[in-house]
């Protein structure tokens, strides 16, 4: 399970780790409250919100309302954002890069650290990073060596380093991400960006666990933001069986979507705002063929889904097996029809092209 920074970042300050001073914005929330200079930061589970213009510093009391309502509606890799953090503006000296993860080919928990943290940090390659397996016997000797690497104080450095070697134990975590790792105009460490991801086979130990799992829809994938054609089935196999068929039509498929066993509103609603960011984007095709899933909640999550998003491109829909009489009755008292084949959905969805 991917957390949001906000998530994240609640969890480091638990353990006494420094992050920034925060405040979380709904859509409704007054941004005016907020005193300048503040960082606004999108709250979606992707990271490279900086380069998209998911992170804005803003100076100017005047800019905030506006800045609030753009970063509100700017889609980062098909995510909308729920909520916004808005944060004190740190001083920064440097930015470096820091995180745990669990590295299943050393078996072994792996350290990366690197000097020089930042958006531009997949242009360093995988050899220019300290790299060190690290464990709870190691841990003085580990922080000596990333202090020595990073040119601080070693005791600046393990302070740090055992609460974020504690906190990714006890959170069961399996990525922890510190980027940037902010050294502050008055010589202290804050982290600037926390990605973390929690290991779900861990839950039952973690009755506290009450994230906003905004990635359940992991079942989504980006193919081509260019792509003409949205799809949406149910099974891995069905929905790359889909993707195929667009694809030998000579169309662009922009998605891959399983939406699995149970249809609900919320993944599907979330789906058809993904695929409205795609600029391209001519009809959705839906290919359902429903076992376990039944074609009622599929056509009810349709209906609801489509009433909440206006500028939808058309939707061209086949559904066979469980319950598909009703879910036919339920789309056509909405007014949505049905097609008998993928074959047929295609043809159709060729003609808006
Ligand atoms: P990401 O692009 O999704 O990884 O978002 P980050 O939270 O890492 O922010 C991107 C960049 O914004 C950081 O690397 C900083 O350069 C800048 N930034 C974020 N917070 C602050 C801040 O408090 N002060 C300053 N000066 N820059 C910040
Ligand atoms: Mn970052």
């Amino acid at each position: 399970m991917k957390l949001l920074e906000f998530e994240a970042k609640h969890i480091l300050e638990t353990a006494d780790i420094p992050v920034p001073a925060s405040t979380l914005l709904t859509p409704r929330a007054n941004s005016n409250t907020l005193d300048v200079p503040v960082v606004i930061k999108s709250q979606v589970p992707v990271g490279g919100r900086g380069k998209a213009g998911g992170v804005r510093v803003v100076d100017n009391k005047e800019q905030l309302e506006s800045i609030v309502s753009k970063i509100f509606s700017l889609p980062i890799q098909g995510y909308i954002p729920h909520v916004l953090l808005a944060e004190e503006k740190i001083e920064i000296k440097q930015e470096h890069y820091l995180s745990l993860l669990i590295d299943r080919d050393t078996e072994c928990i792996r350290l990366l650290v690197h000097k020089e943290g930042g958006i531009n940090i997949e242009n360093h390659a995988k050899s220019e990073f300290l790299s060190l397996p690290v464990s709870k016997k190691t841990i003085t000797e580990d922080a000596i060596r990333v202090a020595t690497y990073l040119g601080y104080p070693i005791g600046l450095v393990s302070s740090l380093l055992y609460k974020l070697f504690d906190v990714f134990i006890e959170s069961d975590a399996v990525l922890l991400e510190i980027n940037p790792l902010i050294y502050t105009a008055s010589n202290t460490f804050v982290c600037g960006d926390c990605k973390m991801e929690l290991d779900d086979a861990a839950a039952f130990r973690h009755p506290e666990w009450h994230f906003t799992d905004s990635i359940k829809d992991a079942n989504f994938v980006t193919l081509d933001d260019r792509g003409n054609i949205g799809t949406i089935a149910n099974g891995a196999g069905l929905a790359m069986a889909t993707v195929d068929a667009v694809a030998a039509h000579k169309m662009t498929p922009a998605n891959f979507l399983d939406i699995g066993g149970g249809a609900n509103a919320e993944a599907i609603l979330r789906a058809f705002q993904r695929m409205n960011t795609y600029i391209n984007l001519k009809a959705i095709v839906i290919n359902i063929f429903a076992g376990i899933t039944r074609c009622d909640e599929v056509a009810r999550a349709i209906i609801a889904a489509k009433e909440q998003i206006a500028s939808l491109p058309p939707l061209y829909i086949r559904l066979a097996g469980t319950n598909f009489e009703e879910a036919v009755m339920l789309l056509s008292e909405a007014n949505i029809t049905t097609l008998s084949s993928l074959e047929e959905c295609l043809v159709a969805a060729e003609r808006h092209l």
